[in-house]
């Protein structure tokens, strides 16, 4: 078989790059060894970021009943007393759209293998594959029945112990993170009659640190820190965990969907890129889940890769345009991951247990600004430059924001654009446009340039140099 883009593993981070690809017509096949999508939960939230990259890729009609709204968020201490956080439903990105939303991920990984195949993806599903073979124009993915698919490019989606990974030899920094925790996932009978808080939480208990989520629905999640000595297998015995969960809910008000005892690690990819492989999602980076960020991280690599293979696909760009996947998405993922890691350690020092030296502003809850890109497609010193435009929304109305970069101007005139590649020119209010003449927005959302009129031009250049374009 034979296909421009070969998507080793149907999670939800492989899926909704199908699904980008697709929309951006570049042929893909996605390959599975499960006979379906994964049946248990496992991420929870989805950022207002990929939320409305998701909008924008036609998916927010599915998307909206499967989301509730994050309302908040905060540490407290062994009394419930909150030590930092508290009310994050007024925090907006985007001005329609809440900061997080809470999912059950069953359901998104559903939608997302009927959206991959109603837009055109392939799917090889129950066929597992053993490595990856490259020569100087392509990719082969080997099957483990002998057979292989192959294309012009390869993306490894196949999650924390990814084959991929490993036959094409690319290394993990490990960030110095390794804890084992219980996480247990119920559905709980009478939601609204509970009395359990609608918040993400971190209880900062000396004896066992605890996270509760209320999640999407009548589903609610507690994670429990296991302690020295605690045999995980042991623990995760029905009569252990009822045990656990005693001090909010019992048999009598509460199934339980899943419980499973996690190592949490902090983990990056040395590189993203080997030749014509690339690694996306958890095969790329692991990271505790204390800030919600596994999954959002992985659909983050997949809306950068897809615009960019279209691009180099249709000779807009060259080659080395897929180089800055690298430098932009390790970067990202590194500080996403030290945060996360940071998030947990602040628990236990909230605990007394031990001091980590980490400002109470690192929780989450506390408003800490995301991670930009400093090398990559992007040019400027300005502080916006390489985040996401909170205005994406105004300007993502027809399909050409998913392929083109936009020039948003404020009303005070329109730059030449360039010859090569996609471009297009938006005029907003000067308010919309961050008070600068011109904001350069890529089609993933992420600002490349912000610019004055005097320096539009001189800009464009150098993004186009650094594009490869
Ligand atoms: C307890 C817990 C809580 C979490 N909470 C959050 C959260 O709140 N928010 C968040 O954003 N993230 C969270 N995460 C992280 C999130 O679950 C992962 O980041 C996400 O599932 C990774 O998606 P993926 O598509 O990269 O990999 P996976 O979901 O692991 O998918 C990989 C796919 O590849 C397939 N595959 C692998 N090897 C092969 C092979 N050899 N042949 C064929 N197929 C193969 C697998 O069958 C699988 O379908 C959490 C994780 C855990 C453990």
């Amino acid at each position: 078989m034979e296909t421009e883009v070969v998507i080793a593993g149907a999670g939800p981070v492989g899926m909704a790059l199908s699904i980008a690809l697709s929309n951006l017509g570049v042929a893909n096949v996605v390959v599975e060894r499960g006979a379906g999508v994964h049946p248990l939960p496992r991420a929870a939230v989805i950022d207002a970021e990929l939320h409305q990259a998701f909008i924008l890729h036609g998916l927010g009609d599915e998307l909206a009943p499967l989301l509730t709204p994050i309302r908040a968020a905060d540490y407290v201490d062994a009394n419930g007393k909150v030590l930092v956080g508290g009310d994050v439903s007024g925090i907006r990105l985007f001005d329609d759209l809440p900061s997080a939303s809470f999912h059950f991920q069953p359901e998104i990984d559903a939608l997302f293998l009927r959206e991959l195949r109603a837009r055109g993806g392939g799917f090889m599903p129950e066929t597992p594959f053993v490595g990856v073979e490259q020569s100087v124009d392509g990719v082969r993915l080997l099957l483990e029945d002998g057979r292989a698919v192959s294309g012009r490019w390869l993306v490894g989606c196949d999650g924390a112990s990814s084959t991929i990974r490993r036959s094409v030899g690319i290394d993990h920094e490990d960030l110095g993170f390794e804890q084992d925790w219980l996480v247990v996932d119920t559905r709980i009978h009478d939601r609204a009659g509970s009395g359990l808080p609608d918040v993400a939480r971190q209880i900062c208990d000396p004896m066992r640190p605890v996270t509760m989520i209320s999640c999407n629905r009548d589903v609610y999640r507690w994670e429990f820190q296991l302690q020295p000595g605690e045999d995980p297998k042991e623990m995760n015995q029905p009569g252990n965990v009822w045990s656990l969960l005693s001090p909010w809910v019992n048999p009598l008000m509460a199934d339980i969907i899943r419980s499973a005892s996690y190592r949490f690690h902090g983990l990056v990819a040395t590189t993203f890129r080997a030749g014509n492989v690339f690694l996306a999602g958890d095969a790329a980076h692991q990271m505790p889940p204390f800030m919600g960020q596994g999954l959002n991280s992985g659909w983050r690599d997949a809306f950068n890769l897809a615009w960019k293979m279209r691009w180099v696909r249709d000779g807009l760009a060259d080659d080395c345009l897929l180089d800055t996947y690298d430098p932009e998405r390790i970067h990202h993922s590194r500080v996403t991951v030290e945060r996360s890691i940071e998030a947990g350690q602040l628990i236990d020092q909230f605990a007394g247990r031990v001091s980590h030296g980490i400002k109470p502003g690192k929780a989450y809850g506390s408003g800490t600004a995301r991670p930009r890109y400093e090398a990559g497609a992007v040019v400027g010193d300005h502080p916006r430059t390489g985040t996401v435009y909170d205005k994406w929304h105004l300007i993502g109305g027809d399909a050409s924001a998913l392929t083109h970069m936009t020039v948003v101007s404020s009303n005070r005139g329109v730059p030449a654009l360039p010859a090569r590649g996609l471009w297009r020119s938006v005029a907003l209010s000067s308010a919309d446009s961050l008070g600068a003449d011109h904001v350069v927005v890529r089609p993933d959302g992420f600002i490349a340039a912000v610019c004055d009129d005097a320096s539009v031009d001189a800009m464009l250049r150098e993004l186009c140099s650094r594009m490869c374009v």
